[in-house]
């Protein structure tokens, strides 16, 4: 039932313009056919959406005499009351989509419920017509003809087809693979773009980006209380140049979220280097209560009751999977059109080429899917699977604000379920045989059919990286006092700030204290890091105040600590004994998915197999 919304509650919904180009006409007609709980639909966009754009769903359609007020302003059938905005299971609740896009295009919408006969209503620039007796399955189609035929002056804004055309295809992958269970098909200018077929998420991610990047993630799956996190990460050899290949849903909905980026961005900080990105679809879900998606309506973001808890469990679910799951990067020999076998430089020059094992990623052309499978044409109907429409179906959430105390827990319990599931990718040490080294700078060490060369500097790095690492994190640091005492002097905020975080930073062997008004006066450091630049480094510190309050300092000092390994380690061109060179491998217990803490690759893994193609031993 459509009922409009009272000025109470619509006057405590963000509001703003929602439709301003076609992707987000299609985003709001989209939306609300998951709302209606189909699980199959189809959208055809001609023109870059200019021209045409018509979704077809099968969900639980509309009543005739319910027709009408689709084209009201603040009519919905999802909130009644302004209390429900704070448990909201449904993509809309505005009620403001169709009755706007209604207002500036020619529309119409034929649909039909369960038991009653199909009806149409059209509207032209917000005038609607005639209820007329139509043909149609169980569910709705809208057709949005010349949008902002009516409005010029919006209509010069828009950008070129191909340019609207690109954006309403962003948008249908991510729905793609945010309702993997819904089967889409995404029709340009007549010919199929994208194809689903709502069987699950990972052939949803194949669907988009082609059928090869699974291989290169790991898959996550980590509930606890009521913190989900799940989907698809990728490896720590598979990165991406930027972040288009990032896709956060949080409940459901599509978000471009600064807390959790944050979360997984320093998850991978130590596996990365410089302007690369790793790529993820991450479904996070929460009750509904800590979650506010009342955000301005074209902002892809939501609020959480509390940053902290959030950024926390993302981080440890995510750094857990890639410390426990860490794989050398394989020397793979291709063979190029025309050429040699063609070797791939990894770690020296690993910046400048494309990752050997990473496969160029591109959305499957339709001939490719066809290929694939075998398309199955019947759609099927009145199988209605109320993703976000049934509350009574979903489980019941506590609502309470967690005390610090269970926030840990929360942390311990999800690194503790990741550290079970994960298998570690390590060779025994023992059965590594050392066989000398390249250019003073590569140990090259023989198991089985493999070799693998490692870089004694990156893994050197690591090896006194993890162990800083261990002892701040152990808070076993061993303090050097300093000549002269340094003071910090702060702003009331900062001071308070950091106040609280004393404690802490004694423990990781700071000598800081009170030292009056509001500033802090620091007499010794953790003697690993007695070169850094105090100045700075508090600096990052109060920087990061007030986005990430919860951040454990910890993390701050993983930056500094990778500079203090690299300066410690060995460098290429020192020459090692046998003795050393074992000892290197011993202290990694065999891990040869050792990164430097900058993100290099510590080994490089070449099989005897590709040995042999090099030497034409086989083909
Ligand atoms: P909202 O989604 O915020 O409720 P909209 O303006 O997008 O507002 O839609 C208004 C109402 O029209 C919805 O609440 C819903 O009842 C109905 N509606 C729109 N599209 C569909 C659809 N595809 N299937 C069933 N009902 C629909
Ligand atoms: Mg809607």
């Amino acid at each position: 039932m459509i009922h409009i919304l009272t000025p109470d509650v619509y006057n405590r919904i963000a509001a703003g313009e929602v439709v301003d180009r076609p992707y987000s006409v299609v985003k709001e007609l989209v939306e609300n056919a998951v709302d209606a709980g189909a699980n199959e639909i189809t959208v055809e966009i001609e023109g870059g959406g200019k021209t045409r754009i018509r979704i077809s769903d099968n969900g639980c359609g509309i009543a005739r005499d319910d027709l009408p007020r689709v084209y009201l302003p603040h009519a919905t059938s999802k909130l009644q009351s302004a209390d429900e905005l704070f448990g909201i299971r449904t993509l809309g609740f505005r009620g403001e989509a169709v009755a706007s896009i209604a207002s500036v295009s020619k529309m119409n919408v034929v649909s039909r419920t369960k038991d009653a006969e199909a009806f149409s209503l059209g509207c032209e620039g917000g005038a609607a017509g005639e209820i007329l007796p139509a043909a149609g399955d169980c569910g709705t189609v809208i057709t949005v003809d010349d949008l902002f035929y009516n409005t010029p002056a919006r209509l010069k804004f828009l950008k070129s087809d191909a340019q609207e055309e690109s954006d309403v295809t962003n948008m249908m992958a991510r729905f793609i693979l945010s309702c993997p269970e819904i089967r889409f098909t995404y029709y340009v200018n007549g010919k199929v773009r994208y194809r689903s077929f709502g069987d699950g998420l990972a052939a949803a991610i194949a669907n988009v980006y082609g059928a090869g990047i699974i291989e290169n993630c790991y898959e996550i799956c980590a509930d606890k209380h009521g913190i989900c996190l799940r989907g698809f990460i990728g490896n720590q050899n598979f990165t991406k140049a930027n972040r288009s290949y990032q896709s956060l849903f949080v409940n459901g909905r599509y978000v471009v979220n600064q807390t959790v980026s944050a979360a997984i961005m320093n998850a991978y900080a130590s596996y990365l280097m410089k302007r690369q990105y790793p790529f993820y679809v991450l479904f996070l879900d929460l009750p509904p209560e800590i979650v506010d998606v009342n955000v301005h309506p074209n902002k892809a973001d939501v609020r959480f009751a509390d940053n902290q808890i959030i950024y926390g469990s993302v981080y440890s679910v995510v750094s857990a999977v890639l410390d426990g799951n860490s794989r050398a990067l394989e020397y793979l020999v291709r063979e190029e059109k025309g050429t040699e076998e063609k070797s791939v430089p990894a770690a020296e020059t690993a910046a400048s080429v494309e990752r050997p094992i990473a496969p160029a990623v591109k959305p499957m052309s339709y001939e490719e899917a066809k290929k694939q499978v075998a398309f199955d044409l019947t759609p099927v109907k009145n199988q209605s699977a109320p993703q976000f429409l049934a509350p009574e179906d979903s489980p019941v959430w506590k609502v309470r604000q967690p005390d610090r105390e269970e926030k840990e827990d929360v942390f311990a319990e999800n690194q503790r379920f990741l550290r079970e599931k994960s298998v570690q990718e390590k060779i025994e040490p023992d059965t590594l045989a050392y066989k000398g080294e390249l250019f003073r700078t590569y140990l090259i060490y023989e198991t089985g059919d493999n070799v693998y060369l490692i870089d004694q500097h990156a893994a050197h790095e690591r090896l006194i990286y993890n162990r800083l690492k261990k002892s701040v994190e152990e808070r076993a640091v061993v303090s050097q006092p300093m000549l002269a005492p340094y003071v910090i002097t702060l702003n009331a905020q900062e001071f308070a700030f950091l106040i609280k975080q004393l404690p802490v930073l004694q423990e990781m062997g700071f000598d800081a204290e009170d030292f009056g008004g509001t500033s802090i006066r620091i007499s010794a450091v953790p003697a690993e890091l007695k070169d850094i630049s105090l100045g700075k480094f508090f600096g990052e510190i109060l920087g990061s105040m007030e986005t990430l309050r919860a951040v454990k300092l910890t993390d701050i000092l993983k930056d500094k600590l990778a500079s203090a390994a690299c300066k410690a380690a060995v460098k290429g061109g020192e020459c090692l004994t046998e003795r050393e060179a074992r000892a290197l491998i011993e202290e990694a217990e065999g891990d040869m998915g050792l990164r430097c803490p900058h993100g290099r690759p510590a080994a490089v893994k070449i099989k005897r197999a590709e040995l042999e193609k090099l030497f034409k031993r086989i083909v």
